[in-house]
Order: C-alpha cells, then structure tokens, then sequence
C-alpha cells in the first residue's frame, strides 16, 4: 500500500503538460516540501525563523472539491476537465491524483448522460448551448456530496429524470443545485441557484464543529490539513476565554467557531452574503452563542470599529490570495490587539502585508507553513504577530492626568470627559480624540502628549461628531 502510494506520488500524470493544475507533477512529494520551505525561508527570512512545513501524510486525492468544465472537441465528443494551461481549450480529464475520487466518477458519469438526455454543452466563442461547469464538493467527514450543475439557462430539461439517472449511478448524492450562469464571463458560478434535489447545501465537520457548506460559499479543499492548519491558528491565538476576538475575512465561519469556546466574544466579518449566511445558521447549529456574523467589506467594517474607538484583543484573518489592503491593516493596528493571526494562502501578499504591520507595531513571533495544495506551487502559512509597544491606551488613560498640562483648577479627568461624552450623547470617544479637541480649543496638553510614535504612524482624526461632543464636555466643566 505505501509502496503503491509512493510510487504513483511520483509518478507524472498523463495531463501534467497540458493540465496547468500542479506544477510539481513527477516530484517526490518529500522533494516538494523541501523546495516550498526553500521558498518560504527565503521569502519570509526578514521577519525570522520559517518552521519546517507540516506536510499531509496522504498527498493523493486531497482535494474535496472537483470542478469541471465541459465542452466539445471540433469532431464533436463532449469533453470535461481543465483549461488547458493559458487558453480556453478544454483538457479532457478522466483521472487526477489530487481530486477526490467519488466526485471524480460523478463528473464522469455526468459526461455520458449527456448524450442521451438531449443537454448541449455550453460554446463560449457562440453562447450557444447549456452545460457549462460542473462541481462536485464532498464532506469527507459526512460523506455527504454535492453536485452543481452550471447552466446558462435556469431550464434543464427532463430535470426530475436527469436527476434521477444521477442518483441511480451514484445514491451518495445529497444534493443537486442548479447554478445559472448566463453571462460572458470567466467566473464559474452565476449569482442564482436553484435546487433540483435534496436541501441545496452538503455538511462536514471539522475540528468538532459541523458546518454547512451552500454551492457559493468558500469552504477549504484539503479538510484533513485545514484541520492541523486551524489547530496551529488556535495554539498561536493563546486564547484564554477573556477575549474579545475578530474573525475576519471568515467565509462559513469555521475559524471564528473553532475560536468561540475559548474566547469571550467573536465577531465575524466577511463579503459574500451566502457565506454569512451559512456563518449564522452554522454558529446555531453548534449552539454557540457567543459569535456574531457581519456582511460587508472587511477593510470597511474594521475602519468603522476603529473609528468607534472599539478595542480587540486577538485578530484572526484570512484573506484571499491577494492579501488585505491598507484601510484592513491600518485599522486592525488602531484596534491594538495583543495578538494578530494572519492565515494566508498567498505568500507574497503575506510578506507584504508583514511589512507593514511589522512598521506599525506588530512584531512576527513564529510562521508555520501548512501544505495544503501537494503537487502545485500553492503554500498556506499561519503566522503569528504580537504587538510591540504596550498597549497605548492604557498606559495613557493612567499616565493622562499627570501628562496632561491643562491648569488644575481647570481639569476634568479623561475618564470623566469620555463618561460624559457616552452619557449625553451616547458616543465612545478615545483619549487621543480628547487630545486632539483640547489642543485645538487651546488648551495645554502637554507636548507630546498623543502625538504618533514614528514618522510613517497614520493619526485618526477626531471626527466632526466627536468633536462636537468633545467640546461640549469642555464647556460642562468650564475648560472652555
Ligand atoms: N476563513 C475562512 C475563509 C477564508 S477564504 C475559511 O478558512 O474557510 C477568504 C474569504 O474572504 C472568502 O470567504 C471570501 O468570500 C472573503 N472575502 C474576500 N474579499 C473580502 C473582503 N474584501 N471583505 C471580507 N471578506 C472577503
């Protein structure tokens, strides 16, 4: 059996020039891990020791998520699997050695019931034609499978008995979901999905939790290595059950679950709203009650905390390939966790990003990259990042008073100022905005007093509203 492993683990596949999928095909796979920590080392080095890569102990067909796209060949034959590597010319795949085997046979069995029920496949160059992709995504640990057929019409034919032809092949199938996809486009999936068979979303479990998974939501395709990769995210985390954590970028909300039964409170923030959905109805599902779902951009959603003058204690994030942005990173700085977790699927947007949280007062701790992706290029790493400087806040709220040069007699302390701001108008103000609106109205708070620690620190400005209510405090207690 491990002989049999080994050798096909080597062995190069008979797509691997044309299928652009894994580009370390006819590698041993202990020689790809070696030439990803290479890679990693070398591109993480200016911000420390690089672990050495947890690697699968199976490296063959890892994948729980098959996607196919279909087409004809010039004599006519329908076809199924890969773009050909830079082009739109279909590789037609009957095997892969990373893809999971059931969904595979699915796809396959797809492609010969075409024929008999009348369905065209889709032309891009035309637009002529129906089938344009399938999916197929299994829970390894429910065993239960989905299929997505991607359609440029909502109209299948014979649907009941094309569904019932499927499940006679293959009765694991939970789910059938039509996809409509009838625009020009390179994406995949189109916005609406019609269910054709059973509840239009699969299940799987990972780390203990159970998660629902609809046809649109992100969910990781190696659940084995997601699992390690999630057990390193926790441990980096040091969650004590005190805190107040940030789930970002969270999809179905798998991280942000895994972290509730050992934090105070978890906020989740991600794009897609099918995803937040799933989030929500996960977080009942497991019964947990202490984690929130929000629906928006995340760099959005972090600048408005900030601008609230929110406090966090650990972030959790996990963006896409490219990365987050700056209006993400600069708030997540604002919001002073003692603890960054960045999760990352693509290594040069993480040193990018690095690089500027390492500027901003974050200092890496450890990296561990996770192989998620044997036979391709693609390497997941968890790194950890502590705040540098003590927290500035709490060393301020105590040093304030006696910093602060405002004359005695003419002194109501910060707290009383951010008591009465909340009380009256019902806003929470930080002690830099106080700062800001006493320097303004002329009164003393001493030189460097909130002032930015290093050139290139970006300052909140208090904004308007604040501002207002800033200064009606200085007037209730007769500074101005
Ligand atoms: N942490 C999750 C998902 C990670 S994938 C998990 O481990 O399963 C990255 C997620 O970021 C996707 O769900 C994607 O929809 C979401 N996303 C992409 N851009 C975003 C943005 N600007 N704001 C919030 N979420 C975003």
């Amino acid at each position: 059996m491990e002989e049999r492993k080994s050798k096909s683990a080597s062995a190069v596949c008979s797509y691997a020039k044309k299928c652009g999928g894994c580009q370390y095909q006819g590698m041993e796979y202990a020689a790809q891990l070696k030439k990803k920590q290479k890679e990693m080392n070398k591109l993480l080095k200016d911000f420390g020791h690089t672990e050495p890569i947890i690697g699968m102990k199976d490296p063959l067909h890892y994948r729980n998520k098959v996607h196919a796209v279909f087409g004809r060949t010039r004599k006519g034959e329908i076809v199924s699997g890969t773009y050909e590597a830079g082009t739109h010319k279909i590789v037609n795949i009957d095997e892969c050695i990373i893809e999971d085997q059931i969904s595979q046979s699915i796809i396959h069995t797809i492609r010969g019931l075409l024929k008999s029920f009348k369905i065209k496949t889709y032309d891009e160059d035309t637009g002529y034609g129906l089938l344009r992709h399938v999916l197929v995504r299994r829970g390894f640990a429910t065993g239960q499978v989905m299929v997505v057929l991607v359609l440029a019409s909502p109209i299948l034919p014979s649907k009941n008995n094309f569904v019932k032809a499927l499940r006679k092949e293959h009765p694991e199938i939970s789910t059938v979901v039509l996809n409509v996809n009838d625009k020009k486009t390179s994406m995949v999936l189109g916005e609406r999905d019609i269910v054709l068979y059973g509840k239009g979303y699969i299940e799987d479990i990972l780390c203990g939790c159970r998660f629902r998974i609809s046809p649109q939501s992100f969910y990781q395709v190696n659940p084995v290595q997601t699992e390690r990769l999630y057990q390193t995210a926790m441990d980096y985390s040091g969650l004590t059950g005190k805190e107040r954590v940030i789930d970002a970028y969270c999809g179905i909300g798998t991280i942000g679950m895994v972290a509730a039964g050992r934090a105070k409170e978890v906020i989740g923030v991600e794009l897609n709203r099918n995803a937040v959905r799933d989030a929500r109805i996960n977080a009942k599902l497991n019964q947990i009650k202490n984690i929130h779902f929000y629906e928006d951009d995340a760099g959005k959603f972090m600048v408005a905390m900030a601008e609230a003058g929110e406090k966090v204690d650990v972030v959790f994030m996990d963006p896409p390939r490219n990365g987050s942005d700056e209006a993400f990173l600069s708030s997540v700085v604002r919001l002073q966790p003692q603890r960054i977790v960045y999760v990352s699927c693509g290594p040069d947007t993480l040193a990018r990003d690095l690089k500027y949280l390492t500027t901003h007062g974050y200092a890496v701790k450890k990296m561990q990259p996770v192989d998620m992706f044997g036979f391709t290029q693609h390497v997941e790493t968890v790194v950890l990042l502590s705040q540098q400087k003590p927290d500035d806040t709490i060393e301020i709220d105590l040093d304030l008073d006696e910093l602060d040069a405002t004359s005695a007699e003419l002194k109501a302390t910060y707290q009383e100022i951010k008591d009465y701001v909340l009380k009256e108008f019902g806003l929470k103000v930080s002690s830099l905005y106080i700062s800001q609106v006493k320097r303004k109205c002329g009164i003393e708070v001493g030189e460097n007093y909130n002032l930015p620690k290093s050139e290139n620190a970006r300052v909140p400005q208090c904004p308007k509203e604040k501002e207002d209510a800033i200064k009606a405090a200085l007037k209730y207690y007769a500074m101005i």
